[in-house]
């Protein structure tokens, strides 16, 4: 393994509300990167390729991003990946998914709407993970909020301690740039579109007298402010921001692409590079010569020309070569990747190599699922791939009877990707679905439809909580899923799950078995 390789490899992901400008960003960072000549083309991209995808129907009409996609790019000695994040709520649980591929995430905040609700709950993976973030405050040429409330909202909203590494010169019209606190240099804003190393004016230090005179009172307020800052907040510390207790923070314009080089940058020298990720058998160093990786993602008829299910796989070790002999740890079943996709920028491209912290997409019919570890060989399986207890239920009916059994494959097909969870009640009856958002539904109808012509009856259930039970004494356990097999269902990989009509009836459970667990959140392992 070339340690190089894996040195210069940066994999993150964005995450913000909708609206934040996450697409914005996206693009110019592919843009400045030299990835992209024209902006406009990410969105571009986007509504063209799903006009081929009929599922992807729904999407459209409702105007968001369902699919999530992989970028990677050059910046500089730098090769970066960065994983795009379904942006609606709808779809939480996936993007929650994709962030335990990243090594560290750039957080968008609209500056005027401060921290907002989806962004706390994706922050809350990157928290439980101790992912670095790099926090991004947007729409600086709009009015917006103080960033002193910014950044107070940040730290008692998300805790970690928020470290300014700009500051802004005035706002909305009167937005003159940032202050770079870090270099004590000013960079001079100016609305368009910028690309080239040193278009931006910059001056040094906040003394200048001509500072004043030409813009006026923002610069004497941002002196104040960066005075009291600086005195008030704590000094970066690298240690603390790759725990995740520390994030710096950069305020710009993303559509003015300003602000958005320093993020790169500070991608680049801040961010790590791939490091050690646990197996149920022992931690696995990415500087290991056997490959590695884990399918985080899989994602079915992204393309329809190839009718193909392409599991998003994270190379965890060792150095991926096309052609190569996989064995996949769940099955102990082997095959030969040679038919390899890799998301250069824009394009699905077939590749070659590829090393940790790298994403590469295998096209295949069912033989990888979400959370399979592949090796060269050894036995692992890579831990902390989650699946959230759903909050909707819903029963499932095939309308003809003589489709059963595609409606069998095609739910065991879903499940695998995720896309929905599946429940089977253990004294039988009715399928029950789960999802985190309604929209999963609609998908599942119309997917099963379109793809497997099964017409479907989808009802709600009477259930509107589950908790995976897990309990050290199996026995215990047993004693537990008899008592309640009314209430017992297993969900795609028999994980033993406890449905519920209401919250208190889990206090009650809980209060009346101490030792059974109630989870809600599943780990593949
Ligand atoms: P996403 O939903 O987070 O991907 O957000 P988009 O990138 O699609 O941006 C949402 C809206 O905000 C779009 O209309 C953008 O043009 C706009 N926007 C993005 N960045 C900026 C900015 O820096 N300033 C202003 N004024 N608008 C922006």
């Amino acid at each position: 393994m070339s340690v190089s390789e894996l040195k210069r490899r940066r994999t993150f992901a964005v995450i913000s509300h909708p609206d934040a400008g996450k697409t914005t960003l996206t693009e110019k960072l592919l843009l400045f990167s030299g990835a992209i000549q024209i902006a406009g083309t990410v969105k571009g991209r986007k509504s063209s390729r799903f006009a081929t995808s009929d599922w992807m129907d729904i999407e459209k009409q409702r105007g968001i991003s369902v699919a999530s996609s992989v970028m990677q790019f050059e910046y500089g000695d730098a090769v970066m990946n960065l994983l795009d994040t379904p942006g609606h709520e709808d779809f939480s649980e996936d993007t929650y998914r994709v962030l335990t591929a990243v090594d560290a995430a750039i957080m968008v905040i609209d500056g005027a709407n401060g921290v907002e609700a989806q962004t706390l709950k994706l922050l809350e993976v990157c928290r439980s993970r101790k992912t670095p973030i790099i926090t991004f405050i947007n729409k600086l040429d709009r009015e917006v909020r103080q960033p002193l409330d910014l950044l107070d909202e940040i730290e008692q909203h998300l805790g970690v301690a928020a470290v300014p590494f700009t500051w802004p010169i005035g706002m909305g019209k009167e937005f003159q740039g940032v202050y770079d606190i870090r270099h004590d240099q000013v960079r001079v804003f100016r609305a368009g579109q910028e690309t080239l190393d040193g278009a931006v004016e910059t001056l040094q230090g906040l003394g200048d007298a001509d500072g004043e005179r030409r813009f006026g009172p923002a610069w004497l307020r941002t002196r104040e402010e960066v005075e009291l800052i600086t005195g008030a907040s704590p000094a970066f510390d690298k240690e603390a921001f790759l725990r995740g207790d520390q994030s710096p923070v950069l305020f710009g314009s993303a559509i003015n692409n300003f602000g958005v080089k320093e993020i790169l940058d500070t991608m680049v020298e801040l961010a790590p590079p791939p490091s050690a990720r646990m197996t149920v058998q022992r931690p696995v160093d990415p500087a290991e010569p056997k490959f590695t990786g884990v399918v985080f993602k899989v994602q079915a008829n992204m393309d329809l020309a190839h009718r193909d299910r392409v599991a998003f796989i994270r190379v965890c070790s060792g150095r991926f070569e096309r052609g190569m002999a996989l064995k996949v740890s769940r099955t102990g079943k082997t095959f030969r990747a040679n038919n390899v996709v890799a998301f250069l920028s824009q394009r699905r491209e077939t590749i070659s190599e590829a090393y940790p912290g790298d994403i590469i997409g295998i096209p295949n019919h069912g033989t990888l699922s979400l959370g399979d570890t592949l090796t060269e060989g050894e036995d692992l399986q890579f831990i902390g791939l989650p699946f959230f207890a759903p909050e909707i239920f819903q029963t499932i009916e095939v309308v003809d009877p003589m489709r059963a059994k595609q409606l069998g494959e095609a739910l065991r097909q879903f499940g695998d990707e995720g896309a929905i969870q599946v429940f089977r009640p253990v004294l039988g009856g009715s399928l029950v679905l789960g999802a985190v958002g309604q929209l999963q539904f609609e998908v599942v109808k119309h997917r099963l439809a379109a793809e497997y012509k099964v017409e479907v009856r989808i009802s709600p259930a009477r259930y509107r909580m589950s908790r995976w039970v897990t309990c050290d004494d199996p026995a215990e356990l047993r004693r537990f899923s008899d008592s309640y097999a009314a209430r017992m269902a297993l969900d795609a990989a028999d994980a033993p799950t406890y449905l519920a009509t209401h919250g208190s009836e889990i206090e009650v459970a809980q209060k009346l078995w101490p030792k059974i667990v109630f989870n809600e959140l599943r780990e593949r392992s």
